[in-house]
């Protein structure tokens, strides 16, 4: 692939990086969850530099984003009331809507399917470019597909450096991980991905099936995403869970130490003396989920930088942000869990 000078713009610039995703260029920005590489969503020869730049799978469709609930209209149709009251309470913010597409939306944005994941971020530099460019944004994480998601400018920099135009540099994010992501396509509504918005909070609106359906087989998962692997850092990952945690951290870190490798435990503040020997990622105050989704790609990459060649993550309840949390975890571990 060609290799091009990546700029860092700042929010001032925002009118340059419009003028980028006008020319049909891919520009990455911040929003309220992870930094999005954005693209026209209704130019295909610009959504598919998005893949290209990412090494994303064709078959894994894409978020659109828009300015305000009225601009989502013209690329959606049959809105359910119930979606309806959603937007109304949670946009903009971070919940992704499934709803079925018009045909403005290009087939490589919904990777051929007949609906089309939307949203409003909560994000005054992703609003403002949104606001300047005029069109909805098609944007997956700004990340190397399968690599943590970034939620600073310099994470999309050390993942796509020479291979997009632009990098506007709005901060950390908030959130710190991905939208929730809802079907509205079936009664009653089914949650694909856990994120900000909780799933408590969904249900306290409207009814929300989470987990796999009876017959629902893997191999054809609702999400075409959630079949890949994700947020995977360089080392092996473990994730542990239970009241005896930290034994087996331990024991388990014994061998690699005797190799000599290095050895990271990802823990709470007040845990982080459990573990002599081994390099602690903290994970904040004990029990600051908030906390600890905002930092958690972070510490991700951070053990990379490191050097970490084993990483033990404690394991957190899954109740509120702590279902989208683990949901990443899992991911990370490639499903590597010890229970305790
Ligand atoms: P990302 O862009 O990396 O945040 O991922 C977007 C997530 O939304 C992926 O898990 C996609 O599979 C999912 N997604 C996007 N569009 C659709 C759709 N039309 N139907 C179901 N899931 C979708
Ligand atoms: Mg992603």
């Amino acid at each position: 692939m060609e290799v091009i000078k990546t700029l860092i713009l700042t929010p001032e610039e925002i009118p340059v990086a419009a003028e980028l995703l006008a020319q049909g260029r891919v520009v990455a920005f911040p929003t309220e969850t992870v930094y999005g590489l954005g693209a026209n969503a209704l130019e295909p020869q610009a959504v598919e530099a998005i893949f290209k730049a990412k090494g994303r799978p064709q078959d894994n469709p894409l978020i659109v984003h828009a300015s305000e609930e009225s601009q989502v209209e013209a690329f959606v149709k049959d809105i359910p009331p119930e979606a309806r009251r959603l937007m109304k309470q949670f946009w903009p913010g971070p919940l992704t809507l499934v709803l079925s597409k018009t045909d403005l939306v290009p087939a490589v944005v919904t990777a051929g399917l007949d609906t089309v994941a939307v949203r409003v971020p909560n994000h005054p530099v992703a609003l403002e470019l949104l606001r300047q460019t005029g069109f909805p944004l098609a944007a997956p994480s700004a990340n190397v597909s399968g690599r943590p998601s970034p939620t600073r400018a310099e994470h999309v920099y050390a993942d796509l450096e020479g291979k997009i135009p632009a990098i506007l540099d709005g901060g950390e994010t908030g959130w710190g991980v991905e939208s929730t992501v809802l079907d509205c396509t079936v009664w009653p509504f089914r949650l694909l991905r856990p994120g900000g918005v909780t799933l408590e909070e969904l249900r306290a609106l409207v009814p929300v099936e989470y987990g796999k359906s009876p017959g629902e087989a893997e191999k054809t998962p609702r999400s075409p995403g959630m079949k890949y692997q994700h947020y995977a850092p360089m080392a092996t990952v473990y994730l542990v869970t239970g009241k005896r945690a930290a034994a087996k951290i331990l024991e388990s870190s014994e061998p690699y130490m005797q190799k000599k490798e290095k050895v990271g435990v990802m823990t709470w503040n007040e845990r982080a003396h459990l573990y002599p020997g081994l390099t602690v990622l903290s994970m904040g105050s004990e029990g600051d989920l908030q906390a600890l989704a905002h930092n958690l790609f972070h510490l991700l990459r951070e053990a990379d930088l490191l050097g970490i060649k084993v990483l033990f993550i404690e394991g957190v309840s899954e109740d509120h942000l702590g279902l989208a949390i683990m949901n990443r975890l899992r991911k990370a571990a490639n499903h590597r869990e010890i229970k305790t």
